[in-house]
């Protein structure tokens, strides 16, 4: 059975960096992908848009596609997002199926620090996506966790559910939600960074421009 991957993140707002490397992972990996907008993110600042916004954007983006998809689940539990919680509820629906969770290598980096990062790789593997500019320095306790469960074979993770990490080089594309809100508060048109589909109605962006 195809890997189940999710790419969980703010998406405030999504942008062709994220779709790009969700696109590139389903296709390295041969899996199903679904972007996960988080509810309240543990280490981050309230998002400007809404849940509801982004959940619309994401649709929005991923008009005229059937690799990606949509995966609401940590809006409508409601409360904090933690990755360990989700990867349980998505364990018993799936039975013995592959899990991957999709992290950028600086969210990798920063794994130490999340509730319950060890049971982690109980329920799910890891795919690390490589980050223009970005190559943290791994903390030790996470290279000694990922040292025995590192593989560079796609095949081991379609024929175990969970346990392993396998870093998956996409293409770098220098984007962020971060710059993105600075261009669309400053009244410029970020329109080649951003899917075409959040231009078609202007209340999509409507969060981050100043009016
Ligand atoms: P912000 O600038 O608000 O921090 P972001 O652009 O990093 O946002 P998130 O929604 O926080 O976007 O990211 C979700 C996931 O996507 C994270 O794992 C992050 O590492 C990854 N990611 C974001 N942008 C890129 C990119 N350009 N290339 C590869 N991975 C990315």
């Amino acid at each position: 059975m195809k890997p189940l991957a999710l790419f969980g993140g703010t998406f405030d707002p999504v942008h062709l960096g994220h779709l790009s490397v969700a696109w590139e992972a389903a296709e390295l990996l041969d899996a199903e992908v679904r972007l996960m907008p988080a509810n309240v993110p543990p280490h981050k600042p309230a998002p400007l848009a809404n849940a509801e916004q982004r959940v619309a954007m994401l649709h929005a983006a991923l008009q005229k596609q059937g690799r990606l998809a949509v995966d609401t689940r940590e809006l409508r539990r409601g409360g904090p997002s933690y990755t360990y919680d989700t990867l349980c509820e998505l364990r018993a629906e799936v039975g013995a199926r592959p899990l991957v969770l999709l992290l950028g290598v600086d969210a990798f980096a920063g794994l130490p620090s999340w509730h319950r990062w060890r049971e982690l790789f109980e329920v799910a593997h890891l795919g690390v996506l490589s980050r223009p500019g970005v190559e943290p320095e791994l903390p030790h306790t996470l290279w000694t966790e990922i040292e025995a469960r590192r593989t560079d074979d796609v095949a081991e993770l379609h024929a175990h559910p969970a346990g392993c990490v396998i870093e998956l080089a996409v293409t770098p594309l220098e984007i962020s939600a971060t710059r993105i809100r600075e261009l669309l508060a400053a009244g410029r048109d970020p329109r080649y960074l951003l899917p075409c589909g959040l231009f078609e109605d202007p209340a999509l962006l409507a969060p981050y421009r100043r009016t």
